[in-house]
């Protein structure tokens, strides 16, 4: 059992159907009682909701300050390769795309190791292409303990992997593992993803089931905005999102909420999100799922991350680079995507003090 059985059940057909006839009347009815009910989340998504945004979002609010307090964990990726054996045509790291490739040596990693923390950062994603033979499981077990020494909490952002694979990356101190699924459109997810093992939609939608089974403690799900519609993407996640939860309630979950950013030979959105739809969703997330770590990235731009920042995001990252080496030696030629918030992260924690919250660097300490 995992949740492409789940997701075998659900008709795509009939829950567009309900998300574009949803009325005013089940939204006011979805916001009375939205917690945990994924008919509350589809009302909550729907265009119905727009004209409620100024009252989600001030339940978002609260609830997010209930649970989480003013803290906002700050974050940053750490890619340790460029390298990958799959096609996805969003993504400059793309196997046909004739840029450089570079994987880091210990060396190298210590050296970016080095240069993160002098920012300040002790809570780390581990990033990479998708290339099995070159950076496999043999290299993140050999890059995790010199990674461990460093940062308290460890999260990793690579190809999906085998449940034995997680266990041997837990024993070797991994805390979270990232897994986004793209798009929950199988017809969308082959026109995107062309070759490659990244190609069978199927074992990918099964991976955060291995993931929990190996007892990661934190899993994150996301979508890359704008391949799909949305909101049926948002709301399938939703339901993946409810299954692990209910499945595996050991672990913690959060959720990535990336848009399709420009890149070296990428492709523009199908479908574009706007800002406003982006605060629907975050909204719509948060009083579906008080638990939930909501995290933003650098790919928007620093006045709406700033806004963002005092809604319900949990996560964040700032002065992030997107290569192989980028923080001690920088070059756009290596970059998977383009970012937009180029702040550094003293700037980015100071617009969080202005507002009244508390970047926290460090929350995990495993001898405790
Ligand atoms: S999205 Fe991931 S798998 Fe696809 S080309 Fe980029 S790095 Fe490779």
């Amino acid at each position: 059992m995992s949740f492409v059985d789940v997701f075998k059940k659900l008709s795509r057909s009939e829950l567009k159907l309900r998300l574009y006839s949803s009325t005013a009347a089940d939204v006011e009815c979805a916001m009375q009682k939205p917690s945990g009910d994924v008919d509350s989340l589809l009302a909550l998504l729907s265009p119905a909701a727009e004209p409620f945004l100024e009252q989600m979002a001030q339940q978002a609010v609260a609830l997010t300050r209930q649970r989480f307090g003013a803290s906002i964990g700050m974050y940053i990726p750490l890619y340790l390769s460029n390298l990958c054996a799959n096609e996805c045509d969003y993504c400059g790291f793309t196997m046909s795309n004739k840029i450089k490739r570079k994987t880091l040596t210990d060396s190298e990693i210590k050296d970016e190791m080095r240069s993160i923390k002098s920012m300040g950062y002790d809570s780390i994603l581990l990033v990479s292409g998708e290339h099995e033979s070159k950076v496999g499981v043999p290299y993140f077990k050999q890059v995790l303990p010199l990674i461990t020494e460093q940062f308290s909490h460890v999260a990793m952002e690579v190809q999906p992997l085998e449940e034995q694979d997680y266990r041997e990356l837990v024993a070797e101190g991994l805390d979270a593992v990232m897994l986004y699924q793209e798009t929950y459109n199988p017809v969308t997810y082959s026109e995107h993803h062309t070759r490659g093992k990244k190609k069978d939609f199927g074992y990918r939608l099964e991976s955060p089931d291995r993931v929990a089974r190996a007892g990661v403690d934190k899993i994150g799900l996301g979508v890359l905005l704008g391949l799909d519609d949305w909101r049926l993407d948002a709301l399938l996640m939703g339901h993946h999102l409810d299954y692990m939860e209910k499945t595996y309630w050991r672990s913690r979950y959060s959720i990535s909420l990336p848009r399709l950013r420009p890149c070296t030979g990428g492709v523009t959105p199908k479908v574009e999100l706007t800002d406003k739809g982006l605060v629907q969703m975050i909204c719509a997330f948060r009083l579906f799922n008080q638990q939930l770590e909501i995290s933003l990235s650098t790919r928007e731009t620093p006045k709406l991350r700033d806004n963002l920042f005092t809604l319900g995001v949990t996560n964040v990252s700032a002065g992030s680079s997107t290569q192989p080496g980028g923080y001690v030696e920088p070059n756009t030629e290596l970059d998977q995507f383009e970012i937009s918030d180029e702040r550094s992260p003293q700037v980015v924690a100071n617009a969080m003090l202005e507002r009244g919250l508390n970047p926290v660097w460090k929350d995990w300490e495993s001898g405790w």
